[in-house]
């Protein structure tokens, strides 16, 4: 197979990632791609673990230490080779369109701000949008959202500087906190590389609360229809935009 050949005998120089990509720069200028999809595992396990039925890839080392295995219930996910990219992390190209996450050490605050409030779209839009910013998924956006008290509807060129920064805050404060608790575990598919599961799905104050008292002010939260999805919020915390007011001679 193509895929063994291009990995046989070359070493693993450094892990990274970019979204919900990861990538392993290899010895010979290609990368390590991987993508986990809806249930895709990375776990590092002693040679002597049994394989298990979703097993997909296993890659042993010349050191006959612990494995590296790639397990994915639903194959949404993959691991592939491509060259790597010019830059310093060896960035593939195929990844060059998505935004460093905030955590990023590179993550540049200043461009994020300015890029966000020239947008013109919804905040919450904005948040989700990989292009822009990486990392922040549906849970995350609701739970930065509720801590600056804003709507996820609210127009993105009519934050403040100082909201835009307040809710970049709030969205590293609340990946942090995530990530010191191993993420978000909805099921056991959520693993860390050990094959731990998050407890921070204890931790949220509005993502899945509906019709349940509001953590700051009591009022009961709210779901409302988002992409396919759902946006959970408080009420009072975090009231609706007005309409933009139409404006001119035939303005009604
Ligand atoms: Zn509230």
């Amino acid at each position: 197979m193509q895929f063994e050949s291009s990995l046989i005998g070359r070493r693993i120089v450094a892990a990274n990632r970019r979204g919900k990509y990861l990538w392993l720069p290899l010895s010979d200028g290609q990368v390590l791609l991987g993508h986990l999809g809806m249930s895709g595992q990375l776990l590092v396990q002693a040679p002597s673990s049994p394989d298990g039925p979703h097993l997909r890839v296993l890659i042993g080392f010349a050191d006959q230490g612990p494995e590296l295995r790639f397990v994915d219930q639903r194959t949404f996910g993959g691991l592939w080779v491509e060259p790597a990219g010019q830059d310093p992390e060896k960035l593939p190209a195929s990844l060059a369109h998505i935004a460093r996450d905030p955590l990023d050490p590179r993550f540049d605050e200043t461009v994020f701000i300015s890029r966000l409030r020239r947008r013109r779209t919804e905040i919450k839009r904005a948040l989700l949008d990989q292009t822009l910013i990486s990392g922040v998924g549906n849970i995350y956006a609701d739970e930065a959202l509720w801590r600056v008290g804003l709507h996820g509807g609210r127009p993105t060129d009519r934050l403040t500087r100082a909201q835009a920064a307040g809710l970049l805050v709030a969205v590293r404060e609340v990946m942090n906190e995530a990530l010191a608790q191993g993420g978000t575990s909805f099921d056991s598919l959520y693993v860390n590389v050990n094959g731990e599961s998050g407890y921070f799905s204890r931790s949220l104050d509005a993502y899945g609360r509906v019709d349940v008292p509001c953590h700051r002010c009591g009022t009961p939260m709210r779901r409302e229809a988002f992409m396919n999805r759902s946006s959970f919020s408080c009420p009072v915390c975090q009231p609706r935009p007005r309409k933009r007011k139409l404006s001119g001679p035939h303005a009604p």
